[in-house]
């Protein structure tokens, strides 16, 4: 039986802009998002070798310092000619200067130097894992992807990260060419297309309460 969120949660990010996009998401559930970054929380080492025990660290440590439910993400761009690199390690690749142009021409060069010239040898899929963890150690997970193709030169310059070389499988315009809305938007208004999406879409069926007027 999966435990639903109630209250008040933790948003175990120092990241702004993931804040403000949990705050929104949450608001219409009657939770009530307070940052780990105003509660004075330290960021643990992300120590674990996937996504979902990443997300796993982050949100077992806020919710055991806040005591308080909390809630932590991970993601990264896995590339399958790659052996799913860079995978968790995707932020890293950019370095301390977040150079995502710089993440972006290295995966081209490894692509390059196997020779991953088609569409076919060049797929991939960003992966979003989401994790909720209670004090008392109780824990809900879910993870999405959302599957496409490497194009070479980038294009776009919405988004962020490796948005502008990733087009999502049945689209012809890249993550970087694309709207907030046309990304990340929820139904109605949207379409559910990116792993985070996805991901909290799947979050929200399990543990969160109707909108509203929402008679599901
Ligand atoms: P973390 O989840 O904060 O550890 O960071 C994961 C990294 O993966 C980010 O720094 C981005 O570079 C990359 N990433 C995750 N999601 C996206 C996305 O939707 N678009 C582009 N890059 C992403």
């Amino acid at each position: 039986m999966s435990r639903r969120i109630t209250g008040r949660l933790v948003i175990a990010t120092h990241n702004p802009g993931k804040l403000a996009e949990m705050r929104e998401l949450l608001a219409p559930h009657g939770v009530e998002a307070i940052s780990a970054g105003e509660l004075g929380l330290h960021e643990p080492e992300e120590s674990g070798t996937s996504f979902r025990a990443n997300a796993a660290i982050k949100a077992e440590a806020a919710a055991r310092a806040a005591q308080l439910p909390a809630f932590a993400d991970d993601s990264g761009l896995a590339v399958d000619a790659l052996g799913g690199a860079p995978g968790i390690y995707s932020a890293r690749w950019a370095g301390d200067g977040k150079d995502f142009t710089a993440a972006m021409a290295q995966v081209e060069r490894l692509l390059q130097e196997r020779s991953a010239t088609t569409p076919d040898q060049r797929k991939a899929h960003f992966v979003s894992a989401l994790c909720v963890a209670w004090p008392d150690g109780h824990r809900e997970e879910v993870e999405a992807h959302v599957d496409g193709t490497i194009v070479w030169p980038p294009r776009g310059t919405k988004g962020f990260g490796y948005d502008p070389f990733f087009l999502p499988d049945d689209h012809s315009r890249t993550f970087g060419e694309m709207s907030s809305m046309e990304k990340h938007g929820l139904p109605p208004h949207g379409m559910g297309l990116s792993h985070r999406a996805r991901a909290f879409l799947k979050l929200q069926a399990k543990c969160l309460a109707p909108e509203d007027g929402d008679d599901r």
